[in-house]
């Protein structure tokens, strides 16, 4: 089965990139939209996704071609950069599956910053 028929197109991802929930968005390109977290665990906390219909990064890292997935991560930093966090830092973390805690099945990098982040959650 294709990652296309197995993803749910009524997920709250897919519904943002539809225009049909709001979000606070910080970024936008043809590829990639970014908005923060509705129930931000950082003072800055920010999400990263592709446009395409993605589930996770197996999908994403498999099915994408080489320059988006180069352009997804350029995002990412360029993203995280604007936001001011290059000094003194940030995490990007992304959650795969259930063991992985993830919630939403739309591939998505988080972005944590503006605090001291704990050894390995924020
Ligand atoms: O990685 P995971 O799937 O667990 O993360 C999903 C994230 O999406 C959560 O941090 C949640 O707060 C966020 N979210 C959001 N806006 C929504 C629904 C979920 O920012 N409308």
């Amino acid at each position: 089965m294709t990652s296309e028929i197995r993803y749910d197109r009524d997920n709250v991802f897919a519904k943002i990139l539809r225009g049909e929930i709001p979000c606070d968005k910080v970024y936008e390109d043809d590829h990639v939209l970014a908005f923060r977290d509705i129930a931000p665990q950082a003072p800055v906390h920010v999400l990263v996704i592709p446009k395409g219909p993605y589930i996770s990064l197996a999908d994403f890292s498999t099915i994408a071609s080489p320059d988006e997935i180069a352009e997804f991560f350029a995002a990412v930093g360029k993203i995280a950069s604007d936001l001011g966090l290059d000094d003194p830092g940030y995490r990007i973390l992304a959650n795969h599956g259930s063991d992985g805690g993830q919630e939403v099945p739309h591939f998505h990098v988080h972005i944590f910053g503006g605090k001291k982040l704990g050894a390995m959650l924020p």
